[in-house]
């Protein structure tokens, strides 16, 4: 006969072996915001299991999803875009992301728009078979947009302009990716990364051998010439976010049209850059500034990031040449792998 006592000690060791230390990572892969999203688990000392924590975080993410696409119908920003400029009530989210919107359309000078969501829909860049619309419709579409267009009042919000359409894919998912970030870090997650199509948050650092060491992340080197790494920064706690005209586009008659628009002329942007790449501790400042400083080219948009505190920049210029910020290489590690 076992000694109660003896058995209690053994099941708690078992217990200890196998339900609290959990086997990490974890990590699980799924198709939302139109991309591959990937959220792994390094460390976890929560109640539940990181498989869990991972489920609600991406259950958390369609919801979120769900509140601020134009194009699920039932969402809230459909609901202002439809709603023929009458005011339409908001919840203390979607009025946050407007906002922390309207704040960089400001910053920006308007390089940032998040009211092209007219001119999105006339290029149609994610349709099965984009053509580039004639001038005539981009002169007409871009008569709707202006972000001065949106008043936010309380917990409504309006467009003085019936046609003007809200389109928030270039800050959408760094603000869900801080979002997420919250969530996991509540859940007892002490390391992990959120990879939002390539919008990247770093939760902590990387554990090794008892300590914990920066995670390596690599940006794509968008030369066609070079297919790879451009190169490694070392980084804990930060967002890492890329826009580039590479990452959807089509080419006609020899042109090629990519999804980042110039506000000024309703085209795609062509200030002379492959990429930029944002390091910030925000990614919704970091997805807003990516694609901001795409449209103003690496001068303007370099002035912009050394007038911000914490934010550094990677150009990739069509000549190839990279420019950086100047904490690039300082406060951030950075290993230029690119021959
Ligand atoms: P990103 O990949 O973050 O650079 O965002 C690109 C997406 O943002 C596009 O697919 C459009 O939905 C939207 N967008 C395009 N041009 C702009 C712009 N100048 N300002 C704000 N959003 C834009
Ligand atoms: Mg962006």
């Amino acid at each position: 006969m076992i000694n109660p006592k003896k058995l209690f000690i053994l099941f708690a060791a078992i217990l200890l072996l196998t339900g609290c230390k959990n086997k990490e990572p974890v990590s699980a892969t799924a198709f939302v915001l139109n991309t591959v999203a990937t959220i792994t688990i390094y460390k976890f000392e929560g109640a539940g299991t990181p498989q869990t924590a991972i489920d609600e975080a991406f259950t958390l993410c369609g919801e979120y999803e769900s509140r601020f696409s134009r194009t699920i119908p039932e969402s809230e920003i459909a609901g202002i875009n439809a709603a023929g400029g009458e005011a339409v009530p908001i919840s203390q989210d979607t009025r946050e992301l407007l906002m922390r919107s309207l704040e960089f359309c400001q910053l920006s000078g308007g390089a940032f728009d998040i009211t092209l969501g007219g001119l999105s829909d006339l290029w149609n860049f994610t349709g099965a078979n984009p053509h580039a619309p004639d001038a005539v419709a981009i002169a007409e579409a871009l008569s709707h947009t202006g972000y001065g267009k949106l008043q936010i009042r309380e917990e409504w919000a309006s467009l003085a302009d019936p046609e003007t359409v809200i389109d928030l894919g270039g800050i959408a998912k760094g603000y869900i990716a801080d979002r997420l970030g919250l969530f996991l870090r509540e859940k007892g997650v002490s390391s992990g990364i959120i990879d939002l199509g390539g919008n990247i948050l770093l939760i902590g650092g990387k554990p090794e051998g008892g300590g914990t060491k920066d995670f390596s992340v690599g940006i794509a080197d968008p030369d066609y010439s070079s297919s790879g790494t451009l190169g490694v920064f070392s980084l804990q706690n930060k967002s890492i976010v890329t826009s580039g005209g590479y990452q959807r586009f089509f080419v006609e008659n020899g042109k090629t049209y990519h999804h980042i628009l110039d506000p000024k002329t309703g085209s795609s942007a062509e200030s002379g850059l492959l990429s930029v790449t944002i390091v910030s501790d925000d990614s919704a400042e970091g997805d807003a500034l990516s694609t901001a400083c795409f449209v103003l080219g690496a001068e303007e948009g370099l002035r912009l990031i050394e007038s911000l505190d914490g934010v550094e920049a990677v150009f990739i210029k069509e000549d190839g040449e990279a420019v950086y910020s100047s904490g690039i290489g300082a406060s951030v590690k950075f290993d230029l792998q690119r021959s």
